[in-house]
């Protein structure tokens, strides 16, 4: 831009400086015209006049005309044999309106180069004319200084300039590398030292801003993760939606709370607020939502199912999110039941066999002359007695771990997919006897970093259960529902007989069976259940089940797709 003005001034100065030389000859000629005419009188001769004048002036070559109005040429002192008539040539036109003018042209007299200068005085016309020769073009060429400093100008121009878009240029690409940086989700940490001008002081401003932006964000990050850790520990089920009810965070006891109190199953957070169990709440928000509230609304119901009691709590905030928690308020007095009732319940189930094995014995010890076939009897009854014992143990003392010593658990890689495939051949026979069909649908192959015999005892529990309880005929199915960055979800369900209301929510309790007597006939330790609950909270995942008589009984549980060692010291 600089240049381009540059180059119009010069143009428009150099045009000026042109003219100025050409007005400087204009000027000497007009005053030799001047001067001829005070000097002229139609009765002197003219010849003699111009020598005299040429003598006097040091343009020896001058050359003179003298012209009539007409445009006949009067007198010239190059004395051609004819001349043309001069009435159209360019400086007389202009001398005859009153102006003085000049032009530099050829003569179509003599074909000369020439500077010609017109004087008008009344009835003629006195031009004088120098010959274009060096001398003139001498004169006539403009003052070079100008040049010169023109060009020392655009010099120091161009320098300061330079300096100057170095400058800023230095911080653009500063401020470029930075964005790039950015943009590739690199690291733009390292010191970015901008130079001290406004657009360094700018790009000082923009990282600070940036830098404290990132500030914000990890510490809205660390808030955040706190908020989910909360979730994920909390005894309540939370989960949060956005103004238009998609889940924002959920932990994983929500589901399976909800699944716990909803007729109907529910396997994303979105469709908890449809239950018609929290209908009150569904009222609720619609009645607050959209409303520009101007504070934080609540509203709480309880649920009474199966003799369960649940506190639903729903909190509208100002920008329309809002917020559901559900916590099992009659949990805290079943749990402090169930520890008086277990050590009841452990003396209770080793009695029983250890004095069946006490009785069958002391009747071959005190009997005498007993029937070898009724010794061999009762020594088989001691036998299954023991093994049932033994069963029992082993079960006790895997819950004993799981609630003591997690750690002792090894870990590995497990894929389910292969685990549940293994149970089904396992099971296969029992299954094919009873009728029962077995379909899997974990299409997203899930794979844990877990403990793989408790994820077995997991699937098999449920499996064995299904099998003894469920009845003939039956379908069984486990399904992998939905998948978070942490949790696989699960659900595990047959079509069977069900398990009453009063008894569903009791079966994760140790030794606690619906019905004793075949439990203990199918080999039922009352354990299995709660070795499943509590290889799910070592797997950091919650466990809940839901029952129609007659119908179905689905369990849905949650497992986390990485435990680290650090983890797994689990509740009891
Ligand atoms: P058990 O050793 O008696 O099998 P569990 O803890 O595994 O103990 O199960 C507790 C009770 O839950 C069982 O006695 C059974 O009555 C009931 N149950 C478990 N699964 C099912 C099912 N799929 N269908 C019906 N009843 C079931």
């Amino acid at each position: 831009m600089f240049l381009g003005f540059m180059i119009c001034v010069t143009i428009f100065q150099f045009k000026r400086e042109k003219k100025f030389s050409e007005l400087k000859v204009h000027e000497l000629l007009q005053n030799y015209n001047f001067q001829l005419h005070s000097k002229y009188s139609p009765t002197i001769k003219v010849d003699t006049m111009v020598e005299d004048f040429i003598n006097d002036i040091p343009e020896k070559n001058l050359r003179i005309t003298i012209i009539d109005l007409k445009g006949t040429v009067i007198y010239d002192n190059t004395h051609q044999a004819k001349y043309d008539n001069h009435y159209m040539r360019e400086e007389l036109r202009y001398a005859r309106e009153g102006v003085n003018s000049y032009a530099i042209r050829t003569s179509k007299t003599t074909g000369q180069h020439y500077f010609y200068s017109a004087s008008y005085f009344g009835n003629f016309i006195f031009r004088c004319a120098l010959p274009y020769n060096p001398k003139l073009i001498d004169a006539l060429a403009i003052n070079k200084n100008f040049i010169y400093f023109m060009l020392f100008i655009l010099l120091v121009y161009m320098f300061i300039l330079s300096r100057f878009t170095l400058s800023i240029g230095n911080t653009i690409s500063k401020l470029r590398e930075f964005a790039l940086r950015l943009e590739k989700q690199q690291d733009p940490s390292s010191d970015f030292k901008f130079p001290n001008n406004e657009l360094g002081d700018i790009s000082n401003n923009i990282v600070t801003f940036y830098n404290l932006h990132q500030r914000v964000k990890h510490d809205l990050m660390v808030e955040r993760e706190k908020i989910e850790k909360h979730f994920q520990y909390a005894r309540e089920g939370f989960a949060m939606f956005s103004a238009d009810g998609s889940e924002i965070l959920s932990n994983i006891l929500f589901i399976q709370f909800i699944n716990t109190f909803a007729d109907l199953s529910i396997y994303q957070t979105e469709e908890a607020i449809n239950v018609k169990e929290l209908a009150p709440i569904r009222d609720f928000i619609k009645k607050h939502l959209g409303k520009a509230n101007t504070r934080v609304w609540r509203h709480a119901v309880t649920i009474d199912k199966g003799g369960k009691i649940f506190l639903i709590e729903c909190i509208l905030f100002l920008d329309d999110s809002y917020e559901l928690s559900i916590n099992d308020i009659s949990r805290q007095e079943e749990e402090s039941r169930m520890k008086q009732q277990l050590t009841q319940n452990i003396a209770h189930e080793l009695k029983t066999p250890v004095s069946s094995i006490q009785g069958y014995l002391e009747t071959i010890l005190t009997v005498k002359n007993l029937d070898p076939e009724k010794e061999k009897y009762f020594l088989n009854r001691c036998y299954s007695q023991s093994t049932r014992l033994a069963d029992l143990l082993h079960d006790i003392s895997v819950l004993n771990r799981l609630s003591e010593a997690g750690s002792l658990f090894e870990l590995k890689e497990t894929d389910i997919c292969e685990l549940v495939d293994d149970i089904e051949r396992t099971c296969s026979p029992e299954m094919e006897k009873k009728h029962i069909t077995f379909t899997k649908n974990l299409a997203n192959h899930p794979i844990i970093k877990g403990n793989y015999s408790l994820l077995y005892s997991i699937f098999r529990n449920l499996m064995d259960n299904a099998i003894a309880y469920a009845g003939t005929g039956i379908q069984i199915s486990v399904r992998c529902y939905k998948e978070d960055p942490k949790f696989y979800y699960f659900s595990f369900e047959d079509n069977g007989v069900g398990i009453p209301s009063k008894h569903v929510n009791r079966i994760f309790e140790r030794f606690y069976r619906v019905d004793k007597g075949r439990s203990r006939k199918m080999g039922g330790t009352g354990l299995g259940l709660s070795i499943v609950k509590n290889a799910v909270r070592f797997h950091k995942g919650r466990i809940s089940v839901k029952s129609e008589l007659n119908k179905r009984t689905i369990f849905f549980f949650t497992l986390k797709k990485y435990i680290s060692i650090k983890e797994t010291k689990t509740e009891a």
